[in-house]
């Protein structure tokens, strides 16, 4: 398995990464990608990927972080060369906990957008409470691929996204008895299309619900989604394996010792 998402180059886990990683491979999660949020966050899961050869790297600014934080395009450039590094995330535009600095958000996204072009690589995309306006970002880019993280409005924006060759990604709400919205999302997005993913620390699945999440959780996302397509487990398991391979092209797992 392969956690496509995952925070555990931020303190709560940092914290404990030798046996988080040593969970993770436990459980058989054999690769993880290391998400950016901020300057702090990108430089950790960088040192993290040349740490762990199970451990990849994205590197970006959160749309939560612009306030904090300058976009420094010449770092992320350089960065972004690192063969470890594999996509630009977290990136995109989040309408539910600021709404007042739009217009930077936006700025900082498209700058991202067009960073990940230019050196060829995909994005990971934050969206909350702004699929529309991030479709109508993302729609002016043809060539850009990415994964719409934690996705989690079903609308006709899906199929749209979907469209325009995006990825969706399924995290440990699908295993909630609420999750309406993303169990519709898991049953409609083509199978070429879904990867699984942990948002550690957040949002931890059933039966950790509420708990702080790590990427040894990642089964309980893979086999609910399983299930809900009607597939096994290990079927599942091959059909996103291969789905994140194709997206993030510089993930080099056929080669990779797992610890
Ligand atoms: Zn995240």
């Amino acid at each position: 398995m392969i956690d496509t998402h995952t925070h555990i180059n931020t303190e709560s886990l940092l914290n404990d990464i030798d046996n988080i990683v040593k969970r993770a491979v436990k459980n058989n999660v054999l690769h993880m990608i290391a998400v950016g949020m901020n300057k702090e966050a990108n430089e950790q899961g960088i040192l993290l990927s040349e740490k762990y050869p199970c451990i990849y790297a994205a590197i970006g600014l959160h749309p939560s972080d612009v306030n904090d934080e300058q976009l420094d395009v010449e770092l992320l450039l350089q960065q972004a060369k690192h063969n470890k590094v594999v996509a630009i995330g977290e990136i995109g535009i989040d309408l539910y906990w600021a709404k007042d600095n739009f217009k930077l958000q936006k700025e900082v996204f498209i700058k991202q957008i067009e960073l990940a072009l230019a050196v060829d690589l995909p994005v990971i995309i934050h969206s909350r409470n702004s699929a529309r306006e991030i479709y109508d970002i993302v729609k002016n880019y043809p060539s850009l691929r990415g994964v719409m993280h934690c996705y989690s409005e079903h609308t006709e924006l899906l199929d749209k996204f979907i469209n325009l060759g995006f990825y969706i990604g399924i995290g440990g709400i699908v295993t909630f008895k609420n999750s309406k919205e993303v169990l519709e999302i898991a049953k409609n997005t083509p199978l070429d299309r879904l990867l699984v993913e942990t948002d550690a620390p957040y949002l931890a699945p059933v039966p950790f619900r509420g708990k702080i999440n790590e990427p040894a959780y990642t089964a309980y996302t893979l086999s609910k989604l399983a299930e809900i397509r009607g597939l096994t487990t290990r079927e599942m398991d091959r059909i996103t394996t291969e789905n994140t391979v194709r997206l993030f092209t510089k993930m080099n797992i056929q080669k990779q010792t797992v610890l």
